[in-house]
Protein backbone atom coordinates (compact mmCIF):
# COMPACT_ATOMS: atom_id res chain seq x y z
CA UNK A 1 0.00 0.00 0.00
CA UNK A 2 1.26 3.52 -0.97
CA UNK A 3 1.65 5.58 1.84
CA UNK A 4 -0.45 8.58 2.43
CA UNK A 5 1.45 11.87 1.33
CA UNK A 6 1.58 14.80 3.06
CA UNK A 7 0.85 18.09 0.49
CA UNK A 8 2.25 21.39 2.47
CA UNK A 9 -0.52 23.65 0.84
CA UNK A 10 0.83 27.33 0.92
CA UNK A 11 -3.05 28.86 0.14
CA UNK A 12 -4.18 27.54 3.16
CA UNK A 13 -1.27 28.57 5.50
CA UNK A 14 -1.18 32.57 4.10
CA UNK A 15 -5.44 32.85 4.21
CA UNK A 16 -4.78 31.45 7.85
CA UNK A 17 -1.84 34.46 8.33
CA UNK A 18 -3.79 37.20 6.16
CA UNK A 19 -6.98 36.16 8.81
CA UNK A 20 -4.70 37.60 11.90
CA UNK A 21 -4.34 40.70 10.05
CA UNK A 22 -7.64 41.55 9.50
CA UNK A 23 -8.40 42.36 13.44
CA UNK A 24 -4.66 44.48 13.46
CA UNK A 25 -5.81 46.26 10.36
CA UNK A 26 -8.94 47.23 11.98
CA UNK A 27 -7.14 48.12 14.74
CA UNK A 28 -4.52 50.48 13.20
CA UNK A 29 -7.76 52.10 11.12
CA UNK A 30 -8.98 53.34 14.32
CA UNK A 31 -6.10 54.67 15.06
CA UNK A 32 -6.27 56.63 11.76
CA UNK A 33 -3.33 54.53 10.37
CA UNK A 34 -3.38 52.66 7.16
CA UNK A 35 -0.75 49.92 6.49
CA UNK A 36 1.49 51.19 3.30
CA UNK A 37 3.87 48.71 1.37
CA UNK A 38 5.90 50.43 -0.84
CA UNK A 39 7.15 48.64 -4.00
CA UNK A 40 9.60 49.63 -6.70
CA UNK A 41 10.06 47.79 -9.86
CA UNK A 42 13.18 49.25 -12.06
CA UNK A 43 12.59 48.04 -16.26
CA UNK A 44 10.06 45.63 -17.58
CA UNK A 45 10.93 41.93 -16.79
CA UNK A 46 7.78 40.95 -17.44
CA UNK A 47 8.21 38.15 -14.13
CA UNK A 48 9.23 40.84 -12.01
CA UNK A 49 6.21 43.13 -12.97
CA UNK A 50 3.99 40.05 -12.72
CA UNK A 51 5.51 39.56 -8.50
CA UNK A 52 5.16 43.22 -8.02
CA UNK A 53 1.44 43.34 -9.14
CA UNK A 54 0.81 40.00 -7.45
CA UNK A 55 2.38 41.89 -3.87
CA UNK A 56 -0.03 44.98 -4.91
CA UNK A 57 -3.13 43.47 -5.30
CA UNK A 58 -2.67 41.07 -1.78
CA UNK A 59 -2.47 44.08 -0.23
CA UNK A 60 -5.22 45.76 -1.79
CA UNK A 61 -7.79 42.82 -0.87
CA UNK A 62 -6.73 43.15 3.06
CA UNK A 63 -7.20 46.81 2.90
CA UNK A 64 -3.40 47.52 2.90
CA UNK A 65 -2.19 50.45 0.75
CA UNK A 66 -0.09 50.14 -2.09
CA UNK A 67 2.30 52.55 -3.42
CA UNK A 68 4.10 51.52 -6.89
CA UNK A 69 6.80 53.20 -8.11
CA UNK A 70 8.22 51.93 -11.84
CA UNK A 71 11.57 53.17 -12.86
CA UNK A 72 12.68 52.90 -15.99
CA UNK A 73 15.37 50.07 -16.78
CA UNK A 74 17.97 52.40 -17.62
CA UNK A 75 17.62 54.50 -13.76
CA UNK A 76 21.10 54.52 -11.95
CA UNK A 77 21.92 52.92 -8.71
CA UNK A 78 21.95 57.02 -7.26
CA UNK A 79 18.45 57.43 -8.81
CA UNK A 80 17.01 54.43 -7.28
CA UNK A 81 18.67 55.35 -3.87
CA UNK A 82 16.64 58.67 -4.11
CA UNK A 83 13.61 56.99 -4.99
CA UNK A 84 14.51 54.76 -2.01
CA UNK A 85 15.22 57.81 0.14
CA UNK A 86 12.09 59.41 -0.38
CA UNK A 87 9.96 56.60 0.64
CA UNK A 88 12.01 56.22 3.96
CA UNK A 89 11.44 59.58 4.52
CA UNK A 90 7.91 59.42 3.81
CA UNK A 91 5.93 58.98 7.44
CA UNK A 92 2.99 57.16 5.58
CA UNK A 93 5.02 54.65 3.83
CA UNK A 94 5.66 51.21 6.59
CA UNK A 95 7.54 48.86 4.28
CA UNK A 96 9.99 49.36 1.05
CA UNK A 97 10.29 45.89 -1.14
CA UNK A 98 13.02 46.51 -3.99
CA UNK A 99 11.74 43.58 -6.36
CA UNK A 100 14.91 41.87 -7.29
CA UNK A 101 17.04 41.45 -9.81
CA UNK A 102 17.54 45.02 -11.00
CA UNK A 103 19.42 45.41 -14.45
CA UNK A 104 22.80 45.13 -14.44
CA UNK A 105 23.89 48.63 -14.08
CA UNK A 106 22.58 49.29 -10.69
CA UNK A 107 24.61 48.15 -7.72
CA UNK A 108 21.98 46.03 -6.35
CA UNK A 109 23.55 45.78 -2.67
CA UNK A 110 23.82 49.48 -2.61
CA UNK A 111 20.12 49.85 -3.59
CA UNK A 112 19.03 47.10 -0.85
CA UNK A 113 21.47 49.08 2.05
CA UNK A 114 19.81 52.22 1.14
CA UNK A 115 16.04 50.86 2.79
CA UNK A 116 15.49 52.09 6.21
CA UNK A 117 15.88 49.16 8.75
CA UNK A 118 12.01 50.41 10.30
CA UNK A 119 11.14 49.08 6.50
CA UNK A 120 13.20 46.93 5.27
CA UNK A 121 10.19 44.22 5.19
CA UNK A 122 11.93 41.59 3.37
CA UNK A 123 14.93 41.91 5.23
CA UNK A 124 17.49 42.38 2.52
CA UNK A 125 19.86 45.06 4.30
CA UNK A 126 23.18 43.53 6.09
CA UNK A 127 21.53 45.09 9.37
CA UNK A 128 18.34 43.10 8.76
CA UNK A 129 20.51 39.93 7.81
CA UNK A 130 22.69 39.90 10.47
CA UNK A 131 19.49 40.37 13.00
CA UNK A 132 18.07 37.27 11.19
CA UNK A 133 20.85 35.41 11.82
CA UNK A 134 21.02 36.17 15.36
CA UNK A 135 17.34 35.20 15.47
CA UNK A 136 16.72 38.78 16.46
CA UNK A 137 14.59 40.12 13.49
CA UNK A 138 11.46 41.88 13.21
CA UNK A 139 10.93 41.19 9.69
CA UNK A 140 13.01 38.08 8.40
CA UNK A 141 13.54 37.68 4.63
CA UNK A 142 10.21 36.84 3.63
CA UNK A 143 10.85 33.42 1.59
CA UNK A 144 12.92 32.15 4.00
CA UNK A 145 10.11 32.84 7.05
CA UNK A 146 7.22 31.13 4.93
CA UNK A 147 9.12 27.75 4.58
CA UNK A 148 9.38 27.89 8.19
CA UNK A 149 5.85 29.22 8.95
CA UNK A 150 4.80 26.28 6.38
CA UNK A 151 6.78 23.56 8.42
CA UNK A 152 5.36 25.08 11.83
CA UNK A 153 1.58 25.02 10.40
CA UNK A 154 2.10 21.21 9.48
CA UNK A 155 3.93 20.50 12.92
CA UNK A 156 6.81 19.33 10.88
CA UNK A 157 9.88 18.57 13.79
CA UNK A 158 13.03 20.89 12.52
CA UNK A 159 14.84 20.03 15.52
CA UNK A 160 17.50 17.79 15.23
CA UNK A 161 16.94 16.95 11.47
CA UNK A 162 19.20 17.24 8.85
CA UNK A 163 18.38 19.96 6.47
CA UNK A 164 19.65 19.79 2.91
CA UNK A 165 19.07 23.75 1.16
CA UNK A 166 20.34 24.22 -2.26
CA UNK A 167 21.17 27.44 -3.00
CA UNK A 168 23.22 30.62 -1.21
CA UNK A 169 21.70 33.56 -2.12
CA UNK A 170 21.38 36.64 0.27
CA UNK A 171 17.91 36.12 0.05
CA UNK A 172 16.72 32.63 0.30
CA UNK A 173 19.36 29.74 0.81
CA UNK A 174 21.44 32.00 3.10
CA UNK A 175 18.47 33.62 5.70
CA UNK A 176 16.46 29.95 5.28
CA UNK A 177 20.28 27.81 6.55
CA UNK A 178 20.56 30.14 9.23
CA UNK A 179 16.89 29.88 10.18
CA UNK A 180 16.92 26.21 9.85
CA UNK A 181 20.12 26.48 11.92
CA UNK A 182 18.59 28.71 14.81
CA UNK A 183 15.87 25.97 14.80
CA UNK A 184 18.46 22.99 15.84
CA UNK A 185 18.62 21.79 12.54
CA UNK A 186 21.67 20.50 11.40
CA UNK A 187 22.05 22.19 8.33
CA UNK A 188 24.05 21.12 5.30
CA UNK A 189 23.85 24.69 2.23
CA UNK A 190 24.85 23.72 -0.93
CA UNK A 191 25.33 25.95 -4.05
CA UNK A 192 26.87 25.67 -7.72
CA UNK A 193 30.28 24.63 -6.76
CA UNK A 194 28.91 21.53 -4.65
CA UNK A 195 30.37 18.28 -5.40
CA UNK A 196 27.89 15.06 -5.64
CA UNK A 197 25.08 17.07 -5.08
CA UNK A 198 22.84 14.47 -5.39
CA UNK A 199 24.19 12.28 -2.51
CA UNK A 200 24.12 15.64 -0.34
CA UNK A 201 20.70 16.01 -0.63
CA UNK A 202 19.84 12.24 -0.21
CA UNK A 203 21.04 12.79 3.19
CA UNK A 204 18.40 15.52 3.82
CA UNK A 205 15.54 15.31 6.18
CA UNK A 206 14.09 18.20 4.59
CA UNK A 207 15.47 19.27 1.22
CA UNK A 208 14.17 23.36 0.98
CA UNK A 209 14.97 23.74 -3.07
CA UNK A 210 16.48 27.57 -4.02
CA UNK A 211 18.16 27.10 -7.51
CA UNK A 212 16.13 28.76 -9.86
CA UNK A 213 16.04 25.98 -12.42
CA UNK A 214 12.94 24.23 -13.51
CA UNK A 215 12.67 20.74 -12.01
CA UNK A 216 15.97 20.81 -10.61
CA UNK A 217 15.68 18.32 -8.01
CA UNK A 218 15.15 14.93 -8.75
CA UNK A 219 13.20 12.05 -7.80
CA UNK A 220 15.75 9.89 -7.00
CA UNK A 221 17.88 12.49 -4.60
CA UNK A 222 15.18 12.34 -2.18
CA UNK A 223 15.41 9.90 0.81
CA UNK A 224 12.31 7.48 1.65
CA UNK A 225 10.21 9.85 4.21
CA UNK A 226 11.79 13.07 3.82
CA UNK A 227 10.39 16.44 3.58
CA UNK A 228 10.30 18.50 0.20
CA UNK A 229 10.11 22.01 0.49
CA UNK A 230 10.38 23.60 -3.19
CA UNK A 231 10.66 27.93 -3.26
CA UNK A 232 11.71 27.75 -6.90
CA UNK A 233 9.06 29.55 -9.13
CA UNK A 234 10.31 29.51 -12.61
CA UNK A 235 8.13 30.57 -16.13
CA UNK A 236 5.19 28.71 -16.87
CA UNK A 237 4.86 28.18 -12.77
CA UNK A 238 7.51 25.38 -12.49
CA UNK A 239 9.22 24.76 -9.42
CA UNK A 240 12.72 24.20 -8.59
CA UNK A 241 11.99 20.04 -7.33
CA UNK A 242 10.50 17.55 -10.20
CA UNK A 243 7.09 17.33 -8.38
CA UNK A 244 5.80 14.56 -9.35
CA UNK A 245 9.12 12.21 -9.23
CA UNK A 246 10.21 13.97 -6.00
CA UNK A 247 6.65 13.17 -4.60
CA UNK A 248 7.64 9.10 -5.02
CA UNK A 249 10.04 9.47 -1.81
CA UNK A 250 8.86 12.53 -0.19
CA UNK A 251 6.02 12.17 2.82
CA UNK A 252 5.28 15.93 2.78
CA UNK A 253 5.97 18.66 -0.57
CA UNK A 254 5.20 21.64 -1.41
CA UNK A 255 3.49 22.26 -5.28
CA UNK A 256 4.26 24.63 -7.10
CA UNK A 257 2.08 27.24 -7.66
CA UNK A 258 0.32 26.94 -4.40
CA UNK A 259 3.14 26.19 -1.76
CA UNK A 260 5.48 28.59 -0.87
CA UNK A 261 4.59 31.50 -2.74
CA UNK A 262 1.32 32.19 -1.44
CA UNK A 263 2.75 32.06 2.55
CA UNK A 264 5.83 34.45 0.91
CA UNK A 265 3.33 37.16 0.01
CA UNK A 266 1.43 36.82 3.55
CA UNK A 267 4.50 37.50 5.41
CA UNK A 268 4.89 40.28 3.21
CA UNK A 269 1.85 41.49 4.34
CA UNK A 270 2.34 40.38 8.04
CA UNK A 271 5.74 42.24 8.03
CA UNK A 272 4.13 45.67 7.15
CA UNK A 273 1.30 45.54 9.36
CA UNK A 274 3.92 44.85 11.97
CA UNK A 275 6.28 47.54 10.84
CA UNK A 276 3.02 49.92 10.99
CA UNK A 277 2.17 48.94 14.51
CA UNK A 278 5.60 49.54 15.41
CA UNK A 279 4.87 53.32 14.60
CA UNK A 280 2.12 53.21 17.59
CA UNK A 281 4.24 51.22 20.07
P1 LIG B 1 19.73 33.02 -7.10
O1 LIG B 1 20.11 34.29 -6.45
O2 LIG B 1 19.96 32.85 -8.56
O3 LIG B 1 20.53 31.82 -6.34
C1 LIG B 1 20.49 30.53 -6.83
C2 LIG B 1 21.36 29.65 -5.96
O4 LIG B 1 21.36 28.34 -6.51
C3 LIG B 1 22.83 30.09 -5.91
O5 LIG B 1 23.31 30.03 -4.58
C4 LIG B 1 23.54 29.10 -6.80
O6 LIG B 1 24.86 28.79 -6.38
C5 LIG B 1 22.68 27.87 -6.63
N1 LIG B 1 22.82 27.00 -7.78
C6 LIG B 1 22.72 27.34 -9.08
N2 LIG B 1 22.98 26.26 -9.86
C7 LIG B 1 23.25 25.23 -9.02
C8 LIG B 1 23.61 23.88 -9.21
N3 LIG B 1 23.74 23.35 -10.43
N4 LIG B 1 23.82 23.11 -8.12
C9 LIG B 1 23.67 23.61 -6.87
N5 LIG B 1 23.34 24.91 -6.64
C10 LIG B 1 23.15 25.70 -7.70
O7 LIG B 1 18.23 32.65 -6.86
P2 LIG B 1 17.25 33.06 -5.63
O8 LIG B 1 16.90 34.50 -5.76
O9 LIG B 1 17.79 32.53 -4.36
O10 LIG B 1 15.96 32.20 -6.04
C11 LIG B 1 16.00 30.79 -6.09
C12 LIG B 1 14.64 30.30 -6.57
O11 LIG B 1 13.63 30.71 -5.66
C13 LIG B 1 14.20 30.84 -7.93
O12 LIG B 1 13.43 29.83 -8.58
C14 LIG B 1 13.30 32.01 -7.58
O13 LIG B 1 12.34 32.29 -8.59
C15 LIG B 1 12.64 31.46 -6.35
N6 LIG B 1 12.09 32.47 -5.43
C16 LIG B 1 10.83 32.24 -5.02
C17 LIG B 1 10.25 33.12 -4.15
C18 LIG B 1 8.86 32.82 -3.69
O14 LIG B 1 8.18 33.71 -3.19
N7 LIG B 1 8.42 31.57 -3.84
C19 LIG B 1 10.95 34.24 -3.69
C20 LIG B 1 12.25 34.43 -4.10
C21 LIG B 1 12.82 33.52 -4.99
P3 LIG B 1 26.07 29.87 -6.41
O15 LIG B 1 25.85 30.73 -5.18
O16 LIG B 1 27.29 29.04 -6.32
O17 LIG B 1 25.93 30.64 -7.68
Amino acid sequence: MKAEKLILDGNRVAADIKETLVGKIHRLSEKGIVPCLATILVGDDPSSATYVRMKGNACKRLGIQSIRVHLPKDTSTHELIAAINQLNDDPNVHGILLQHPVPHQIDERAAFEAISINKDVDGVTTLGFAQNAFGLADFPSCTPAAIVTILDYYNIPIEGKHAVVIGRSPILGKPVSLMLLNRNATVTTCHSKTTSLEDVVRLGDIVVAAVGKPKFVQGDWIKPGAIVVDAGYNDGNIGDVDYDACITNASAITPVPAGVGPVTIATLLKHTVKAAEKLTS
